[in-house]
């Protein structure tokens, strides 16, 4: 597997991508994201990016916002969600990503789960067109329970094999977040594995105390971490695997890189 950090986007986002290279990680996910790493400070950045990634011979990911919506029941809060998701694909194609990490949005309270999933569909489907032009491909992720009180939305196997019952494409595949997937109710990862093995392009690890999306160093927290990798790599994955360990003091992410390594 290849081991991939991911920059945290209140820091310079070239200096998080050097830290890449000179700790040894096998790919670098930049997070398109407010503050630091929106699309227009990528694209200012571009050459910076990609001659340090170059440098380092690193895999690249994208992973466009997560603060919008693209399954919004506002039609404009929707359309500026894909709006603004779109320009973060220009800004992931100016790097030359191979994968993009996309989330399906958010299914509000008192959305049936049928308005939110015909319109996380609609929106993917045009986010599929501009991939297939730019040639990468999407990884829908699977989200963690309880962003939203009492709706959990993408965290279901089924949910994964619907969509791609209704957007058939080659470029829409699925990226595990192993995190995610440890909080219930979600399915748990190994049911993800199971069933989505063959459309899975791209995991997310970090730990967490089973409640909420902590984003903590892996051993911190209380998931299993372990097994899901393993079953990964007993059933021949040698993709991508970012850790997701959100911390300041970056030791705790070079020690969680040498647990998985
Ligand atoms: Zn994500």
């Amino acid at each position: 597997m290849k081991v991939c950090m991911e920059n945290i986007t209140v820091f310079d986002p070239v200096e998080e991508a050097k830290f890449a290279v000179e700790n040894g990680f096998d790919g670098f996910e930049l997070a398109i994201e407010y503050p630091s790493s929106t699309p227009v400070h990528i694209i200012a950045r571009k050459k910076e990016l990609v001659d340090v990634l170059s440098s380092g011979n690193l895999v690249r990911l994208a992973h466009v916002p997560t603060f919008v919506d693209i399954s919004n029941f506002y039609d404009e809060l929707r359309e500026a969600s894909v709006s603004v998701t779109l320009k973060a694909m220009d800004a992931a194609y100016a790097i030359e990503a191979e994968v993009v990490v996309v989330h399906p949005g958010f299914r509000f309270p008192l959305t049936p789960r049928e308005v939110s999933f015909k319109n996380t569909v609609q929106s993917l489907s045009k986010l599929l067109g501009v991939a297939e032009e730019y040639g990468f491909t999407l990884g829908v992720e699977n989200l963690p329970p309880g962003v939203l009180p009492g709706a959990d939305y993408f965290s279901r196997v089924e949910e994964f094999k619907e969509l791609v019952s209704q957007l058939d494409s080659k470029k829409l595949m699925f990226t595990l977040d192993i995190a995610h997937a440890s909080i219930k109710p979600s399915d748990p990862p190994l049911s993800f594995i199971e069933e989505l093995y063959g459309r899975i392009i791209h995991v997310h690890v970090s730990d967490n105390l089973g409640s909420r999306d902590d984003h903590l160093p892996l051993g911190v927290g209380r998931i299993d971490y372990k097994t899901p990798l393993e079953t990964l790599r007993r059933k021949g994955y040698s993709g991508t695997v970012t850790l997701e360990v959100f911390t300041p003091e970056k030791d705790y992410l070079v020690a969680s890189k040498r647990k998985i390594s």
